[in-house]
């Protein structure tokens, strides 16, 4: 007779071999990526970078409703030059942005904010409350000088508060290093809140902007003006945005800033590029349906996708996308930005000036309901009468008001862009996992704040998020969203 103990080593053995081809045997899934921005881009190159070499290989297809990939990175033609139409800086510690870049060999555009030339101006709707110098910009011996000159004028109108701004905002920023901590000691996430929490950033989601700068002790001339001139150029908002967005666009006002020569919608496509991706083109996804082993997703043209995994790496406040079965996100408003291209001249009559050279290259503003734009910055100056200048409004800009703004107006191009999150304290967010399955949401982490980098970094926890619960082990984080007393308030079904 054969031994109980002999039989049950054989079962288990047995159980142990099926459960090991299980996971090697897995069929493999198709990945559907709805998006070529920043997110969408970023999702297939970690996919691939972070796949298990044992592990069947991924098949993503890409879905793009428009005829270009990068989503709100875009270029605009203006008289024969190219310029950034939506994401144009990056911060010198974006560091997915920066291997990006020498991983496709591009090339870098660097932004001198420090240099004296780029003076700016804060515009109360009368009079300048605040104006740097630019003189000398053409003589390079000069331009020390001017800088120097320039941070004394800060100083004397801001004092010891423009240090403490720039400790604060360093802070923030050493916390955000985290997340580019090697993978093998980095927790995956299944919610933006306990990524945030684990990097020490949540609290500044949960209290304003201005809230945060007035307990760290920042004067509040500095708050009124030369804050409120940063987050209405980065996000169109006052300073009663949330701490952690509003800190986010002030680290994206100091030096050393970049972009991409050319456009930085080159870093979607060289990521597309080189991710094995199937990209569909003038493909818009207009439902997800979960049936059962797989989703299928239904363009407006009448395609259908089936895939194992979904990836929704676009915002779904303004979408249209249909969910069977219907799924919850929090609540948020989108903030438009009105961008507004002019190849021309600025009337110094519109500002109370003589000359067009006493206006400052960027006009920044203060909140007042009455003003009409946020922000007018030179982009290039072809000669003394002629540049061309972007605008940032939260309306958008009429041709009467543009011809009391310009003596000189050769072209005009329009963008309404549904820009980022209107940010409030505290913020709801929504989690990255919208089932219990394979429906993922990369611009759940939007609500944090809304940058390139920041979507990168949203987008590379979505990629090892798909990977654990596909092929391996759940994340030891699995902080699934609950369902709070505030839920019917703060959530909309899809
Ligand atoms: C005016 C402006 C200025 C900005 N300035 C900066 C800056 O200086 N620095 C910075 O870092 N960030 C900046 N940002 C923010 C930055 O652009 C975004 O945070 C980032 O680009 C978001 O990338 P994403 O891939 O998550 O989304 P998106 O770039 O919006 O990509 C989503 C993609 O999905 C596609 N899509 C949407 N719905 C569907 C559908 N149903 N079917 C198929 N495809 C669909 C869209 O066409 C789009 O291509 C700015 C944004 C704006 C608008």
């Amino acid at each position: 007779m054969t031994h109980p103990m002999a039989i049950i080593f054989v079962l288990l053995t047995f159980l142990a071999i099926c459960q090991a081809q299980d996971a090697t045997t897995l069929p493999a899934p198709t990945v559907c990526i709805i998006g070529s921005g920043i997110g969408g881009s970023s999702v297939a190159h970690f996919l691939r970078k972070y796949s298990p070499n044992s592990s069947p290989s991924i098949k993503i297809q890409m879905l793009e409703r428009n005829g270009l990939v990068g989503g709100r990175m875009a270029t605009v033609n203006v008289a024969g030059d190219t310029f950034e139409a939506g994401a144009s800086i990056l911060h010198p510690k974006n560091f997915h942005a920066l291997n990006y870049s020498k991983l496709l060999n591009l090339e870098f555009k660097e932004k001198d904010s420090s240099s004296g030339c780029s003076s700016l101006g804060i515009w109360d709707g009368k009079i300048f409350v605040f104006k740097t110098v630019k003189i000398g910009c053409d003589v390079p011996l000069f331009d020390k000088l001017v800088s120097l000159v320039n941070s004394l004028l800060l100083f004397i109108r801001y004092g010891f508060s423009l240090l403490k701004m720039d400790s604060f905002v360093e802070g923030t920023v050493n916390r955000f290093l985290k997340y580019y901590e090697e993978p093998a000691s980095r927790p995956i996430f299944e919610t933006p809140d306990e990524m945030l929490k684990w990097a020490g950033l949540y609290n500044l989601t949960t209290r304003t902007l201005h809230d945060e700068l007035v307990d760290f002790r920042l004067s509040p001339l500095l708050i009124k003006e030369l804050v409120t001139v940063i987050t209405r150029i980065n996000y169109g908002q006052s300073v009663y945005i949330s701490g952690l967005a509003g800190t986010v666009s002030l680290a994206g006002s100091g030096g050393g800033l970049w972009s991409i020569k050319g456009g930085n919608w080159k870093m979607a496509a060289g990521l597309i590029n080189q991710s094995d991706v199937a990209l569909h083109l003038h493909e818009e996804i207009e439902s997800i349906a979960d049936l059962g082993d797989f989703y299928e997703l239904n363009s407006t043209k009448g395609n259908s996708y089936a895939c194992e995994v979904a990836v929704v790496a676009t915002p779904l406040d303004e979408s249209n996308i249909q969910f069977i079965p219907q799924i919850s996100v929090s609540k948020r408003k989108i903030q438009h930005t009105h961008t507004t291209f002019v190849r021309g001249l600025l009337n110094p009559a519109y500002f109370g000036l003589s000359a067009v050279m006493e206006i400052p290259e960027l006009v920044g503003t203060v909140e007042d309901p009455d003003l009409p734009f946020s922000s007018i910055s030179v982009l290039k100056k072809y000669d003394e009468k002629d540049a061309t200048y972007k605008i940032f409004s939260r309306q958008p800009v009429s041709d009467t008001l543009l011809d009391s703004i310009f003596s000189v107006r050769k072209e005009t191009i329009r963008i309404d862009w549904p820009a980022y999150p209107h940010y409030h304290a505290p913020e709801v967010f929504t989690p990255f996992l919208l089932d219990d399955r394979h429906l993922y949401y990369v611009n759940a982490f939007e609500n944090a704040a809304s940058t390139m980098e920041t979507s990168a970094v949203a987008a590379e926890n979505v990629a090892r998020l798909i990977l654990s619960r596909y092929f391996g082990t759940k994340s030891m984080h699995s902080s699934k969203f609950s369902s709070g007393s505030h839920r019917e308030e703060s959530h909309v079904d899809l």
